[in-house]
């Protein structure tokens, strides 16, 4: 099961910030760990230092126990000092924790959080985003590695903030919500130093509040709980959700950047992996420039009995299933995918031109009315497929006897001259080795020795 981390500056943040979420993920079976980089020495109300350490360690492992977090890691920093800290000195400590416990996802104050005024928010913030970096690296902190440790890279980061630069993620928290509630009261020291700080400050403006008096002393449930109840619905209000029976806690969920949508494209399970946890909201489908009227113009009405392919694309038909089945060709051709039964009975048409899986594509310019791979270089590929086939336009097959002609005509090293890299070449799903495995499946399926 996957790990989630959750680097803490104070007992209380957690819970506050991404309580709910938490105890979602510990429900989930994730395995969630807390880390707590000060000691919350000053955090209480008429208390002695000693005392204060004492009783915020004790209530956070109360609020721990109710969220579902399975275990507590105490950094033992000074309270409201991480300003005076090397910055390095706190990174050293995350990429080791980051090393040793291999967090899927790690939880942090957002280091572009706006309005941030607390330093210790600040200085996490921009330890973890750092550690994120150079936990990978094999020349950072070597000494990590005489315990047997490795470079290591967390896939998600959840970045909270009291003000978000841009929200990226909402988690539904509906059904972890009195948890949370339930947690933050037992932070009961550190929030009656909240409400205190309140008190006072409505007291300099000649004012005071009696929900305010009255919590300091009493029960803080219906006023913490009133506020984390109002908290969550406005993030959903924000999300376009019904408030009235979905409440979130909003993120700022950081994966790949940049190359997000490469990697979405390009990657494959890696074999034994566990599974990742999807997030739709990060994903990018290929949005087909046309809808449902136009494909109906587009896509022949006898397409589950006939299809017309261009010279090259008559390979594909070659390795149809596993295409069909493939997640970046299933995002790129998704009304084909929806559309295409290869059924051993479906007539081939060769054609010459430009077929219906060219207005799929990815490659095609609607605005130029050609393919951006240069139709040029395709027109000599397609006579030389067509003849290499034995194939001429016009010329219908049924896909079964022209998966037979291919698994005959094209063996390895054909296929990688007709669709590998370099030249006019290029395939990205020959480049994932789809075809290859197709073909090699056609040739055992008909019986046909490879050369
Ligand atoms: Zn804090």
């Amino acid at each position: 099961m996957h790990t989630a981390m959750v680097i803490s500056p104070h007992a209380d943040d957690a819970t506050a910030f991404c309580g709910g979420t938490l105890a979602k993920l510990a429900h989930q079976g994730w395995n969630v760990i807390l880390v707590r980089v000060t000691d919350d020495r000053k955090d209480s109300l008429g208390f002695s230092i000693e005392e204060t350490i004492q009783k915020n360690a004790e209530e956070l492992r109360e609020a721990a126990r109710i969220l579902g977090i399975q275990e507590i890691v105490e950094l033992g920093f000074e309270t409201d000092m991480l300003a005076d800290i090397p910055l390095g000195k706190l990174r050293e400590r995350i990429v080791y924790l980051f090393r040793k416990y291999r967090p899927y996802a790690v939880f942090s104050f957002d280091p572009d959080g706006l309005y941030e005024n607390n330093q210790d928010h600040v200085r996490v913030a921009q330890a973890v985003d750092e550690a994120f970096w150079v936990a990978c690296f094999d020349k950072h902190y070597p000494e990590h590695f005489k315990e047997g440790l490795k470079p290591y890279s967390v896939c998600e980061r959840w970045y909270f903030a009291r003000q978000l630069p841009k929200v990226t993620h909402v988690e539904e928290i509906t059904a972890t919500i009195e948890q949370k509630i339930k947690a933050l009261c037992a932070h009961h020291e550190m929030m009656r130093n909240t409400i205190n700080q309140s008190r006072l400050q409505l007291q300099t403006w000649g004012k005071h509040m009696h929900w305010l008096d009255q919590s300091l002393d009493g029960d803080l449930q219906p006023l913490l709980g009133t506020f984390l109840q109002e908290q969550a619905k406005a993030v959903a209000v924000e999300a376009g959700w019904d408030p009235e029976t979905r409440l979130g806690e909003a993120f700022r969920l950081e994966r790949f950047g940049d190359l997000e949508p490469l990697f979405q494209m390009m990657s494959e399970p890696l074999p034994g992996a566990q599974e990742a946890p999807s997030r739709p909201e990060l994903e990018q489908p290929y949005e087909s420039p046309w809808d449902e009227e136009q494909l109906q113009q587009i896509i022949p009405a006898d397409f589950d009995k006939r299809i017309r392919l261009m010279g090259h694309h008559h390979l594909c038909a070659g390795a149809f299933d596993a295409l069909m089945a493939q997640p970046s060709f299933q995002l790129g051709y998704a009304n084909l995918v929806k559309h295409l039964k290869p059924d051993p009975d479906l007539q081939v048409e060769s054609i010459y031109g430009y077929d219906v899986f060219c207005y799929q594509c990815g490659f095609w310019s609607e605005q130029e009315g050609r393919c951006s791979t240069g139709w040029k270089n395709k027109l000599t590929k397609d006579a030389a497929v067509l003849a290499h086939l034995g194939l001429r336009p016009g010329q219908a097959t049924r896909l079964e006897d022209l998966q037979r002609l291919l698994a005959g005509k094209v063996p390895y090293a054909k296929l990688e001259e007709f669709c590998g890299p370099g030249g006019d070449g290029k395939c990205e799903f020959y480049a994932l080795g789809v075809c290859q495995k197709s073909y090699a499946a056609l040739r055992e399926k008909f019986g046909i020795r490879s050369k």
